[in-house]
C-alpha cells in the first residue's frame, strides 16, 4: 500500500480492512495494522531533472501540464521502475526538448524538496552538463508549453526568478542552478 505525499493517509488496512492504528516511527506518526504488523509507509515520489548550462544561459521549460502549468522548471520528471536517476533525467531532457546526453555525462548538482500549489510534493534530484556534452536543437515537447535557454540576466529579471522572497523555479532549487551557471559557465 502506498500514496502520495499530499493525499490523506489510509484509514483502514488494505490487506485485512481493519481500522489502522498508529505507530511511532523515527518521531513521525506512522499508519499500523496490529493485525498484520504491516506499517504503511509514505512513499515519496521522485523526479529526476536535467540541466544545462550554454556560457551564461542555461535551460528551462515552462510546464504544459500538471500542477503548476507555466511555471519554469529545469527540465525532467519521474523515475520510471528499473531506471537509474541519471537514466531518467537524461530521457526527460529529450522528451521535453529533444536534446540528447548521455547520462554518464551528468553530473549530481544537487537535491531538495519543492511542494506544488495542489498539496503535492516531490523530491528532487538535480543533474548537470555543460552544453557541448549535449546534442540536438531544443524543440519544446509535450510535456513544456516552452523551452529555451535563460541569460542570468533573464532569470533576474524574471519575476519567479529574480526575487529572493519568491524563488521557486518549479521544481529546481535555484541556488543549485546559479551554483552551476557559475561552475559550468564556459
Ligand atoms: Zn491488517
Amino acid at each position: 500500500m502506498t500514496y502520495v505525499v499530499g493525499t490523506e493517509p489510509p484509514t483502514y488496512c488494505p490487506y485485512c480492512g481493519d481500522g489502522v492504528d498508529e505507530r511511532d516511527v523515527d518521531g513521525v506518526v506512522t499508519p499500523y495494522c496490529p493485525g498484520c504488523d504491516a506499517t504503511f509507509f509514505e512513499e515519496q515520489l521522485v523526479s529526476a531533472r536535467a540541466t544545462v548550462v550554454d556560457g551564461d544561459s542555461v535551460l528551462l521549460i515552462e510546464r504544459g501540464r500538471g500542477a503548476d502549468v507555466g511555471v519554469l522548471a529545469t527540465p525532467g520528471g519521474f523515475v520510471e521502475p528499473g531506471e537509474t536517476l541519471p537514466a531518467a533525467a537524461a530521457r526527460e531532457l529529450h522528451e521535453e526538448t529533444s536534446l540528447r546526453v548521455d547520462p554518464d555525462d551528468l553530473e549530481l548538482m544537487g537535491t531538495g524538496r519543492i511542494a506544488f500549489s495542489d498539496g503535492n510534493a516531490q523530491l528532487f534530484v538535480n543533474f548537470v552538463a555543460p552544453r557541448s556534452a549535449v546534442t540536438g536543437t531544443v524543440d519544446p515537447g509535450d510535456d513544456a508549453a516552452d523551452a529555451r535557454f535563460w541569460t542570468r540576466i533573464e532569470l533576474d529579471a524574471h519575476p519567479e526568478t529574480g526575487d529572493p522572497e519568491t524563488r521557486t523555479l518549479g521544481a529546481t532549487g535555484l541556488e543549485q542552478l546559479l551554483g552551476a551557471m557559475e561552475e559550468y559557465g564556459e
